[in-house]
């Protein structure tokens, strides 16, 4: 089973659906892939999500005996005649238009909230690493050095970019977990502040770009190249928004 026969299978695998041998293929395939994991996790948060956010609504008895009647599928029991009341004034109507509406913005909601958590675990990743002070796996102000460390680590390729001359001096890298995925951390500094720089592949969602303070970080997301970015740094928003560009500009240009 590879990635893309796993996900057709995941909604299924969360109801309890799959027959007993497709569930233990995909079971294997999710042993052995964190990307399919973080995706699984994703579906589970999306509908823990749902469920939380979504209004619930009663149907109506008479909505309940329509259903049941056509399930049934043998016409219904007469019924004494009541009063039938225009379309326009069904509950179940409105239940129904809201639902339609409500999962599409209950989703936006959640890549949002996405969004957010993979920063806020990215400035978890960067405080502990300051807390042990370890904020680099490989020590180096070489940009060749730090991406052959990472390369050596990972299924891909990180842009390492030598910012020097704009004052931005490279100190090194770090791997790092992100929502259970590995990812290359870059770590520069300018003067007295620090900028930790997440990036893996983006290869189902792509960050739209947010800025962020947490915990009195500045956070900065995007995605370029076919990877999400996150910038966590002590920087002021002019200086991180120079850094951003400059890193952006660089990676195009290679
Ligand atoms: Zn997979």
């Amino acid at each position: 089973m590879n990635c893309d026969e796993a996900e057709r299978f995941l909604d299924a695998y969360l109801d309890g659906e799959l027959e007993l041998s497709q569930q233990l293929e995909l079971e294997q395939h999710l042993s052995g892939c964190a990307e399919c994991q973080a995706v699984l996790q994703e579906r589970r948060e999306f509908r823990a999500f749902f469920t939380a956010a979504a209004p619930s609504f009663k149907a109506p008895p008479e909505l309940r005996e329509r259903v049941l009647a056509i399930t049934r599928e043998e016409p219904a029991p007469a019924r004494p005649k009541v009063r039938q009341f225009p379309l326009w004034r069904r509950p179940w109507l409105y239940a129904a238009v809201l639902l339609a509406i409500g999962l599409p913005i209950a989703w936006m909601v959640f890549h949002e909230n996405r969004e957010h958590r993979f920063a806020r675990q990215a400035v978890s990743d960067y405080l502990r690493a300051l807390f042990v002070d370890h904020l680099c796996d490989v020590v180096s102000p070489d940009p060749k050095v730090v991406k052959s460390y990472l390369m050596a680590k990972l299924n891909f390729s990180p842009p390492v970019v030598d910012l020097a001359s704009a004052g931005y001096q490279m100190r090194g890298g770090r791997i790092d977990i992100v929502q259970s995925r590995r990812v290359a951390t870059l770590i520069y500094r300018r003067n007295k502040d620090v900028i930790n720089l997440f990036m893996w592949p983006a290869t189902r969602h792509r960050f739209t770009g947010s800025d962020q303070v947490m915990s009195g970080l500045r956070i900065c997301t995007w995605n370029d190249v076919n990877l999400n970015f996150i910038a966590v740094s002590t920087l002021s928003d002019a200086e991180l928004d120079r850094f951003t560009d400059l890193f952006r500009e660089a990676i195009g240009n290679r």
